[in-house]
């Protein structure tokens, strides 16, 4: 390890918040993970581990002050009243642990809730239906609604003080989420009192209510304010002409500003739609107009940008939530002249995929995320080699790659064998469509660590059978072989194969992977609803095909909601001129027509196409394996102890999802096997 550049000193100095002082400039600001009380060992556990890896100022997600705010099934965190204060004093003890200031993002959600579990009356600026749940209704705030809910707001920051946080927050941003922002917008707040109408009388709540939160806890608490300066929507929502009013009327009421974009599919952008630094342009007119200090986001991983950022005088806190999951000891690697070893997010946004399923985070990058409590599992230690023994992995995927590097931290000698000219695997095939490029990182991160590794040996063109295998004297061998994109039209939706006319063109993803490219009109046809086939679309779209996007499902890649891209998929999908048409199944497969049957009434519309893109699943590469376990009665004499499958070649999953198999077999290999721990609320329910 060696000390740390010069260059990077400047994000190692102190920042005043208030009453606080920051002992560097990372600051984690607040973000979901869909553990929150539900989960609230796993959640304390995953907060402490970044303070460990040395971020000075390590937030809650989204809190709720009051059950009007109830957003279940949500696993977010509450502080209802003091029977949720455990949950909190478990977190802060973690961040307080490592030197860290704890900070919490206190939230009312006005008409973004539908108050499954409370029963309440969802409540807003105006009378207007819940988001996301048109069906009900938000009631219009009286005076008296207003007095209460100020009120809730100072009795969850007095909580707050209790449970020992450093920084509490009042919070209006990401859009319609947040009951503050709902008044600030004029598409949300059609009142007709003081707090509607100009500008001043729609902040006048926000100024309130920063005013109640500084005169009960502000004497040893930092009160932190998030808005969202733009929803990049034009004058329909807020934008920088309001913004600069906003900022200018509140400008030294808060300790610190926290800035970004509305809404959150903006903020979170995934790496396909906006690279590092974002949002620099959007949030730069902030520090001009307060003294305080600012903290901004922007999939911030490397470390120049970074200094750039303060020494351009956008922000003074280097605000981070994916690359503080990517890797918690970012901090760290740069104070300890480690920064080639940073796990650079990938911007994929699997991880907020947690918050809506509203179960533990998973991230692609870091296999540890949401293990901490769960399974023990550390980003930086590992458990030494339980024998000193040789490891044969094939097959240079991500979970070949992720277990070749986990198993070389443990201390095992190692043998990487890919078939293929380079390592990488599906990933190297993915991230060569332009859209996906920053998901290389994957690649990059594992091949640059195990290039610094004694214990492994990196072999490509080295495509083994069984027999090889055999011949190798490893005493365990580790499968990784993936799976490949079917291409008869199994799927979701249809279990046997399509009927496909002669001289029909049908193509796999991997064949458009592999290099393959249809001409003139093209069909793509979803059935895996996720990113391939969007992908697929975008990329012939560009290339000039005429193509057209058909899904059985109602909408395009409905499960990419979950990863905040679906809107951004969808809208460039449109502008870049493909035809979508939805509801509908693939029946037959013509030579110049397909047909299409309407899922609700079984009518065939026909289109004409060259050529059909088959996006539907994906079957594991298993026949190595297979091999080796019809010849299992030569394993002793080969010396070989063990052979197992994992990642796609296991079961074909996301690539967060292989990259945890190689994980886990990593952390496995000679341990008992230990069903992962449970993790029981605290608070009341
Ligand atoms: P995963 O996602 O599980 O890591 P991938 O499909 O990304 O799986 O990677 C599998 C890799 O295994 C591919 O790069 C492929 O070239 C390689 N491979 C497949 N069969 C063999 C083999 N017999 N010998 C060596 N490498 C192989
Ligand atoms: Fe980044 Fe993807 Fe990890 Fe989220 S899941 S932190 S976007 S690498």
């Amino acid at each position: 390890m060696s000390a740390r550049d010069p260059r990077y000193d400047i994000l190692f100095e102190q920042v005043q918040i208030g009453p606080k002082k920051t002992k560097n400039r990372f600051y984690q600001v607040p973000h979901c993970n869909g553990m929150g009380h539900r989960y609230p060992r796993a959640m304390a556990e995953m907060r402490g581990v970044k303070a460990e890896g040395g971020w000075a100022v390590v937030n809650t997600e989204e809190c709720s002050i009051h059950p009007s705010s109830d957003l279940s099934p949500g696993a977010l965190m509450r502080l209802w009243d003091d029977s949720d204060l455990p949950v909190h004093e478990l977190m802060v003890d973690k961040v307080h642990e490592h030197g860290a200031l704890a900070g919490i993002q206190l939230v009312h959600n006005g008409m973004s809730v539908a108050n499954y579990y409370s029963r309440l009356t969802p409540i807003a600026p105006s009378n207007i239906p819940v988001n996301n749940f048109p069906h009900l209704h938000a009631r219009a705030m009286d005076k008296a609604d207003i007095r209460e809910f100020r009120g809730w707001h100072v009795d969850a920051a007095k909580r707050a003080r209790k449970a020992g946080y450093d920084i509490v927050y009042t919070y209006a941003a990401h859009g319609v989420m947040t009951l503050l922002f709902q008044f600030l917008v004029k598409r949300y707040n059609q009142r007709t009192d003081e707090y509607g109408g100009s500008i001043t009388n729609r902040v006048r709540l926000i100024r309130e209510v920063l005013s109640d939160t500084k005169d009960a806890v502000g004497d040893t608490c930092a009160v932190a304010f998030r808005f969202a300066v733009d929803e990049l929507m034009g004058e329909v929502g807020m934008h920088v002409g309001e913004a600069e009013e906003v900022v200018g009327l509140l400008a030294e009421i808060p300790d610190l500003w926290d800035v970004n974009v509305a809404d959150w599919a903006n903020d979170s952008l995934p790496s396909r739609f906006g690279q590092e630094g974002f949002q620099e342009d959007y949030v730069r007119f902030v520090k001009k107009l307060t003294t305080k200090p600012v903290v901004g986001v922007g999939r911030f991983t490397s470390p120049d940008t970074m200094v750039r950022q303060i020494k351009s005088g956008v922000l003074d806190l280097i605000g981070a939530a994916r690359p503080s999951i990517a890797d918690p000891f970012l901090p760290y690697k740069i104070e300890n002249g480690l920064v080639d070893e940073i796990r650079e997010c990938i911007g994929c946004n699997i991880c907020t995929s947690g918050d809506h399923s509203a179960t533990p985070m998973r991230c692609t990058q870091n296999p540890t995320m949401g293990e901490e409590y769960r399974s023990g599992w550390h980003p930086m230690r590992i458990d030494k080699a339980h024998a000193k023994e040789k490891v044969l992995i094939v097959g240079a995927g991500p979970s070949g790659l992720e277990a070749s590097l986990a198993l070389s931290n443990r201390g095992y000698d190692v043998t990487l064998s890919e078939a293929g000219e380079e390592l990488g695997g599906r990933v190297l095939k993915e991230s060569r469509f332009a859209p996906l490029r920053e998901w290389r990182r994957v690649i990059d991160h594992r091949t640059f660590m195990i290039s610094t590794r004694p214990n492994v040996e990196t072999f490509v063109q080295s495509l083994l059978s069984s027999d090889d295998i055999l011949e190798m004297g490893a005493d365990h061998v580790v499968i990784a072989t993936g799976s490949k994109w079917r291409g008869d039209f199994v799927g979701h939706t249809h279990s046997t194969a399509v009927p496909v006319e002669r001289g029909a063109v049908v193509l796999t993803a991997d064949d458009i992977m592999q290099g393959a490219r249809p001409t003139g009109r093209v069909v793509v046809y979803d059935d895996d609803h996720y990113y391939m086939a969007n992908v697929i679309a975008e990329v012939l779209a560009g290339e000039g095909c005429q193509v057209v996007f058909v899904t059985p499902a109602s909408d395009v890649a409905y499960w990419s909601a979950a990863t905040l891209e679906q809107q951004h998929v969808k809208t460039r999908l449109l502008k870049g001129g493909v035809e979508v048409i939805r509801d509908r199944v693939i029946s037959k497969v013509g030579a110049e027509a397909i047909d299409l049957e309407c899922v609700y009434t079984g009518a065939i519309r026909q289109v004409q196409a060259d050529a059909v893109v088959c996006v539907t699943s994906r079957i594991p590469d298993d026949k190595l394996m297979l091999e080796l376990t019809s010849v299992q009665d030569r394993w002793a004499d080969a010396g070989l102890k063990s052979v197992t499958a994992i990642g796609d070649c296991f079961n074909p999953a996301t690539i967060a999802m292989a990259v945890q198999s190689g994980h886990r077999y990593a952390r496995n290999l000679g341990q008992p096997v230990q069903l992962p721990r449970r993790d029981l609320g605290l608070g009341g329910e």
